[in-house]
């Protein structure tokens, strides 16, 4: 427990990712396991932990969270 906390993106092994990486949500497809879906109302892939789910007609749907409009603004920045 002496070593100093290490700040990285990512590790050596390039594998894993220490902290949250901000990228295009276009690339995040692939290269994060696949654990991306595309917002039902967008279409744009998300990582799951940006979307939420909202009733639409009826049914259950994955969608950005908390809207499409906000989460484009907060990765835009
Ligand atoms: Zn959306």
């Amino acid at each position: 427990m002496a070593k100093a906390e290490v700040k990285t993106a990512i590790l050596a092994d390039g594998l894993r990712y220490k902290t949250k990486v901000s990228g295009s949500p276009f690339t995040a497809g692939t290269s994060m396991g696949g654990s991306t879906m595309s917002c039902f109302l967008c279409g744009k892939h998300r990582l799951r932990s940006q979307l939420g789910t909202r009733k639409v007609i009826g049914k259950s749907q994955a969608v950005c969270a908390p809207s499409c409009k906000e989460l484009d603004e907060l990765l835009a920045r």
